[in-house]
């Protein structure tokens, strides 16, 4: 959705409410995939120095455990504070959009040109910085067996080898192999 502020930036004073209840978003560039719509409320007013944009959004994300491979669910809630400016220059969200993207920020689209405010766009980039760089479905996942790839957090395999995660991993399977012995 796009929002033509034009009739806010041309009146002093002037606040208008805006419902959001835009469909899920899924982008495949970023891997982003909301599972439900993005729903909650801004209200945009003219300040006379900017369009001041507050509110408040939430949604729910479906993210791939960097660990067990498993999908889930994560709710995300996220306040929203900008100043658009009113002479409808190009503004682009100070945000970057995920921390170990290379590409510099100044590359960064501007969301508001012309007094129109990409609303999607910017949802999309507010929602991709709440969203974990490693996501885990639990902290104390498990992950997968290295050996036959069985989600652990399931029940263990029958592999002989523990998953050697930390330097300690090798002792555990030594002390492990002498009390099963
Ligand atoms: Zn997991
Ligand atoms: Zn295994």
């Amino acid at each position: 959705m796009r929002l033509d502020l034009g009739e806010i930036a041309a009146h002093l004073g002037k606040r208008i409410k805006y419902s959001l209840n835009e469909g899920p978003i899924v982008d495949d560039e970023s891997g982003l995939k909301c599972v439900e719509p993005v729903t909650g409320e801004v209200a945009f007013s003219n300040t006379g120095q900017t369009i001041d944009v507050r509110g408040k959004f939430q949604t729910v994300v479906e993210l791939e455990c960097g660990r067990c491979l498993k999908a889930y669910r994560m709710p995300v809630e996220s306040d929203v504070e900008e100043a658009l400016p009113l002479e409808g220059q190009p503004w682009a969200p100070t945000v970057s959009e995920s921390v170990d993207d290379e590409t510099p920020d100044e590359e960064a689209e501007p969301l508001f040109v012309d007094n129109v405010f990409d609303l999607d766009e910017y949802l999309r980039q507010s929602i991709l910085v709440n969203v974990p760089i490693k996501p885990l479905c639990d902290e104390v996942c498990k992950g997968l067996c290295p050996q036959c790839g069985k989600n652990l957090n399931d029940g263990s395999c029958d592999c002989t080898v523990e998953p050697d995660e930390s330097p300690f991993g090798a002792l555990r399977s030594l002390f492990k192999d002498e009390l099963e012995s």
